[in-house]
């Protein structure tokens, strides 16, 4: 069952649902109520395409300086790459972008001003990893204690952030070194730098498999150092400490009653401002105005942000069509492939027995796992984020054997407890229509060089939004702010 059906049927008012979860299904049945209903206005300053996060924030400052602005949405919910689910019991998990860390201040300072909350990832106790031939090992900090690959791992991560912290987050491409970053993948780097190649390739994965939803071999080096880069602010230089770790890092947190609270209590401020089910099919500009057609009329503007997903640009018909450099960029940008599985228990056991709930895996469904119980414990919830080539291996199998796959995996990390959950749910972007995968879209080598300085160049009365054209925090719900930030800048200059 996915998850886009369990809220279907919560809100059909489900016999079995408990009192929370009526109500976080009937806060965002108020939402979508509070959006405009019936036609959409004929004129408005500014159209902002795609009600993610990103375009919401770019709405709410357009609207703030007293501009008349619409939020054109494909899907019938607001929060894209952000989605809550709503366990059996009532608690809350997020089937999309969920952890927030340090650096991240423009998600947090918008969390906070909704009244929407974090709390710590639980730490506490070893985290498990298993090696390649089946071992166990315990321990703590970041890396798996696998002597192997100790000190090539050691050796990577220094070098990153070596690089990383002479790169502009502003213009990658300008680095003295970019053409010859740009012209490999992380993997090609290690396997040039690194004594036990397969080793470190293999562990670094369940970095970038979730990260990116791909494999060191689909990643320019360029692309990974700048992303490293942008994992920080304008005082903190980014790194990847700051990108890979729970603790220090961008896992740290997670919001209490779900991520998606804030791109929905953002459209509720909107109201009206925002129209759901209105997928835009074609932008037209001319010298005085723009005309945005979406599924539910069209709309004509001064200026238009777009803030949706790279890939999915490239459906809109545009006339005049993308210019040459910005189309060649959104067609090497793909998505990355990654779902999230979810095991949940009537407690979180492992804490028990001093776990973490932490661990990774060298092979298997399984590969980087995390405690995802709700704030308050009510029930235990382990996640593995299932990306790159363990997406393509497990994502493709049918539900029941890739469940199975699982929750041997959390049982080789946790105990046999684990293969007997009272509740199994998972979320597999790479399917979703208006996304078509997580968490980012990524760079291969080629692309950042030849096409980067088209990401946030404006074309004609369109402006660029969506985390992936931020420079802190790019592939984040802090990039995403940002760049909502940013792209409503652009325009309330021009109005
Ligand atoms: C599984 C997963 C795990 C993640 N983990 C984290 C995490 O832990 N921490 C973190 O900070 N981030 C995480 N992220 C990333 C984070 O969710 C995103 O960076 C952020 O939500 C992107 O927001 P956005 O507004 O830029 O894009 P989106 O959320 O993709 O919003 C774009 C919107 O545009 C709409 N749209 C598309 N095409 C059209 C069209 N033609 N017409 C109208 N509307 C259209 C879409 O329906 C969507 O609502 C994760 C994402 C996923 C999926």
């Amino acid at each position: 069952m996915t998850f886009e059906l369990d809220r279907r049927t919560l809100f059909r008012g489900g016999a079995a649902a408990g009192l929370a979860t009526l109500a976080v299904a009937g806060f965002e049945e108020s939402v979508t109520a509070a959006t405009l209903q019936g036609s959409l206005p004929s004129h408005v300053d500014v159209v902002v395409v795609g009600g993610g996060l990103s375009g919401l924030v770019a709405a709410r400052k357009v609207a703030a300086k007293g501009r008349s602005v619409l939020v054109v949405e494909a899907r019938d919910r607001v929060g894209g790459r952000l989605l809550n689910h709503t366990l059996k019991g009532g608690a809350v998990i997020e089937a999309g972008g969920a952890f927030v860390g340090p650096t991240q201040d423009h998600i947090k300072a918008l969390a906070a001003e909704m009244g929407v909350h974090t709390f710590k990832e639980y730490v506490q106790g070893k985290n498990v990893y298993i090696s390649a031939q089946g071992k166990k090992q315990l321990y703590t900090g970041t890396v798996p204690p696998d002597p192997l690959v100790l000190l090539d791992a050691a050796l990577l991560l220094k070098q990153l952030d070596k690089f990383a912290s002479e790169i502009n987050v502003d213009a990658p491409w300008t680095h003295p070194k970019a053409a010859e970053w740009d012209s490999m993948t992380l993997g090609d780097y290690i396997r040039k730098n690194a004594v036990n190649k397969a080793g470190i390739l293999n562990l670094i994965a369940a970095w970038t498999q979730p990260g990116f939803g791909a494999d060191p071999d689909q990643l320019s080096l360029l692309f990974v150092i700048h992303y490293i880069a942008c994992s920080g602010n304008e005082a903190t230089k980014g790194t990847f400490e700051l990108n890979a770790n729970t603790t220090g890092g961008a896992q740290e947190s997670r919001f209490i009653g779900g991520s998606q609270l804030v791109p929905l209590k953002v459209a509720q401020r909107l109201g009206t401002r925002v129209a759901l089910d209105a997928a835009v099919h074609r932008i037209d500009q001319g010298s005085t105005k723009a005309i945005v057609k979406t599924s539910r009329g069209n709309v004509t503007c001064k200026q238009v942000i777009v803030a949706c997903p790279p890939p999915l640009v490239l459906d809109i018909d545009w006339y005049p069509q993308l210019p040459a450099q910005r189309h060649a960029l959104l067609t090497h940008m793909k998505m990355g492939r990654l779902m999230k599985c979810d095991a949940v228990y009537s407690t979180p056991f492992w804490r028990a027995d001093g776990l973490s709930g932490s661990g990774v895996a060298d092979s298997g469904a399984t590969r980087t796992v995390f405690d995802n119980s709700p704030n308050d414990a009510s029930v235990g919830v382990l996640l593995s984020f299932v990306g790159g080539a363990t997406w393509q291996k497990y994502g493709t199998l049918p539900q029941a054997e890739r469940k199975k796959a699982v929750l041997e995996g959390f049982a080789q990390m946790f105990g046999p407890k684990a293969l007997k959950p009272i509740e199994y749910t998972e979320h597999n972007w790479p399917h979703e229509t208006w996304t078509r995968g997580a968490p980012v879209a990524v760079m291969a080598p080629g692309t950042m060089t030849a096409f980067g300085p088209a990401i946030r160049r404006p074309f004609g009365r369109v402006h660029w939004a969506g985390t992936e054209t931020s420079t802190y925090w790019t592939g984040y719900m802090d990039g995403a702010c940002r760049a909502g930030e940013r792209a409503a800048a652009e325009v309330l200059a021009k109005l």
